[in-house]
């Protein structure tokens, strides 16, 4: 070896010093300083990632059985001095290199981290909450270690290297003698973390999140987990505590889950699974394009994490682990892309969760109700990208209505109620109940008896039409103008009608006044108390969906509406009666303005409300005068 023979070069830096990098150091000073209520999860960090390095090794001796060398048993060493506070965690798997030291230790390289930093908001105690969701890695060590050395030695090289951090902006790294392959991580606990010093702190640590790493971790040289892989055990011998605990284990949880499927399946293709619902959905599940969170294995050989071929998009908040035994051991990231395996897979998982689901609403109700609470966002989705599952999806949807009070409705149910004459589904987005039912829109529907879906969330707006029809009805929005109501009301009403003339007069000198602002103004049918309403002509955009494309694009010109007269009311007849005397009396303009900005103001498309104020205050002037002499007299 002549490497060995030369004379040490004196320049040759021994120790190098690094910085961070700035977010990183931020990160690191969130860590450091705030206290931490579950500061055992850097263990679960530690585990978790030394049973990674092994995975990556097992996985590169399937193809090259060389690299496992003479030292095949691939297992995870920790090892705890009670007295001096002092603790270890050695694995036997890839290693890290100089350079890979500098890129995964002092780079935000790492998903988890690179996740909590990009959710991060400055406000210390969501950040802390973020924290237990993502887990930020490695670096949760320094929650309980003042200084941590990792030494490190790559299974491609015969190399060293010592890695030292205060977790304080810096981190040196220096050449260090290993005789072993892996990665081994220690340091003494904090003065204020010494009770987690413990053995038996430590073990129970150990079963709570890291029972299921599949290589054994021997706590002080005993085996501290089972290291069985629960999903190939037959349901019947799997407790409900361990199938929590696994839950919790993968889906890094303090929480239980809703529910989970244990599938063992031998066609059409052969593989054994768990799925599991979450209590709810990570928050940046919506927002994020995480596609999915379930784990590959090829015959109880990790693969692949959040492998996004085995499952739709609209269902990423499932978690769990599939594994094949159909697969290729060395299948690639690219193989899994076209592979009928897997698509078979995948087909398979959605059939069963659909199942479930819809059993769910059949037989368990408030699990249910309280699954679509939380997840209904997903299934709406689904609705309108999930084609081939469209129909049982839509069988899934639910909205409480006019009927439904604190209670919600699927459309089949809707559709039973519904009076044989009614051939249409009803629906209104509104803000809240309260909203809804204060709308103008609504009066003839509720005067009629007539059962309207309420929808509270933006998104349903856009699914109602993407569903388009349910039983061969068609779904409309009750604030479209050409609804087929029924013109019963003019016999019942006592007020005193209109002659023709009169009304075509009045509405005409409506349209003078509203001029291009309105698309038309027409009698309504649907109005039993209110002077007037805005609706959406046949085919155009409804209100809120406009107020969203607003949002989204600020030249967006929203289509002009159709104003409905309600010509039995008291206000509009009296209208009708001064046109008749003097047609051109400016309080007619002034209460043709005052009703159309009242309408859009109602529906929140009022976009200048400056003429609308002093206007009001002119005419309860007027009205007031009035009613003094009224007193007098
Ligand atoms: P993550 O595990 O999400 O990637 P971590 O902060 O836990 O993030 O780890 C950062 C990176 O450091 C890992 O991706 C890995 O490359 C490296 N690393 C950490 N621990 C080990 C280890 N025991 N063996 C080999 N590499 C490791
Ligand atoms: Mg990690």
């Amino acid at each position: 070896m002549s490497e060995e023979q030369k004379e040490p070069q004196p320049e040759e830096p021994k120790k190098e010093e690094f910085q961070f990098q700035a977010e990183m150091s931020q990160l690191l000073n969130l860590i450091t300083h705030s206290l931490y209520t579950h500061r055992e999860i850097f263990l679960r960090e530690l585990i978790s990632n030394a049973s990674d390095a092994l995975n990556k090794l097992h996985f590169v001796s399937l193809t090259d059985e060389k690299v496992l060398g003479d030292d095949g048993d691939l297992k995870i060493e920790i090892d705890l001095n009670e007295e001096e506070k002092r603790f270890s965690i050695y694995d036997n798997g890839i290693g890290m290199s100089r350079q890979e030291f500098i890129e995964n230790l002092g780079t935000i390289a790492s998903s988890g981290t690179g996740k909590f930093i990009k959710q991060m908001t400055g406000d210390s105690k969501t950040d802390l909450e973020l924290i237990g969701q993502f887990g930020v890695g490695f670096y949760a060590v320094f929650m309980v270690a003042e200084e941590v050395t990792v030494d490190s030695r790559s299974y491609k090289s015969e190399e060293g290297f010592r890695w030292i951090s205060k977790g304080t902006g810096s981190y040196t790294i220096e050449p260090v003698e290993l005789k072993q392959r892996g990665t081994r991580i220690s340091f003494k606990f904090k003065e204020d973390a010494g009770d987690l010093a413990s053995k038996w702190r430590i073990e129970s640590t150990i079963k709570k999140y890291s029972d299921f790493v599949s290589f054994p971790i021997n706590l002080n040289s005993e085996k501290a987990n089972q290291s069985t892989a629960l999903w190939s055990k037959p349901k019947d011998d799997v407790k409900d505590e361990e199938y929590k605990e696994f839950f919790k284990y993968i889906a890094n949880s303090t929480k239980d889950p809703l529910s989970w499927l244990h599938l063992s399946v031998e066609a059409p293709v052969q593989f054994k699974s768990i799925l599991f619902i979450p209590e709810e959905p990570e928050r940046f599940l919506m927002t994020n394009d995480l596609d999915t969170r379930l784990h590959l294995y090829v015959k109880r050989v990790f693969i692949q994490n959040d492998c996004k071929e085995l499952i739709p998009q609209w269902l990423r908040f499932v978690k769990g682990v599939v594994d094949s035994e159909d697969l290729n051991l060395n299948i690639s990231r690219e193989v899994t892309q076209k592979n009928v395996i897997m698509e078979k897979i995948n087909k398979y998982l959605v059939r069963k969760l659909l199942g479930e689901f819809k059993e769910w609403s059949e037989k368990e109700k408030e699990r249910f109700e309280n699954f679509w609470k939380k997840f209904g966002y997903f299934i709406k989705e689904g609705i309108h990208t999930d084609f081939a599952n469209r129909e049982k999806l839509i069988e899934l949807y639910r909205c409480e209505s006019s009927f439904e009070v604190d209670k919600l409705t699927s459309l089949h149910d809707y559709v039973e109620r519904m009076g044989t004459d009614q051939e249409e589904i009803y629906y209104v987005y509104g803000k809240n109940r309260v909203a809804i039912e204060n709308s103008p829109n609504l009066e003839y529907f509720k005067k009629n008896s007539i059962e309207v879906l309420y929808l509270y969330d933006e998104i349903d707006d856009f699914i109602m039409p993407s569903i388009g029809t349910y039983k061969e009805k068609p779904l409309v929005g009750i604030d479209k103008a050409d609804l087929k109501l029924k013109d019963e009301k003019a016999a019942e009403k006592d007020t005193v009608q209109l002659d023709a003339k009169s009304k075509k007069k009045l509405l005409g000198y409506f349209k003078d006044i509203l001029g291009d602002r309105v698309e038309d103004v027409i009698e309504s049918k649907r109005l039993v108390d209110s002077a007037c309403t805005l609706v959406s002509p046949k085919d155009a955009m409804n209100a809120n969906m406009e107020r969203m494309m607003k949002m989204m694009d600020q030249d967006f010109k929203g289509g002009k509406r159709v104003m409905e007269v309600n010509l039995s009311n008291s206000l509009i007849q009296h209208l009708a009666n001064i046109q008749k005397k003097f047609p051109q009396d400016p309080l007619l303009r002034d209460c043709i303005e005052q009703l159309f900005e009242g309408a859009s103001l109602l529906e929140g498309t009022l976009e200048d409300p400056s003429k609308m104020v002093p206007r009001t205050t002119s005419l309860m002037e007027k009205a007031t005068a009035l009613y003094l002499k009224s007193l007098e007299s």
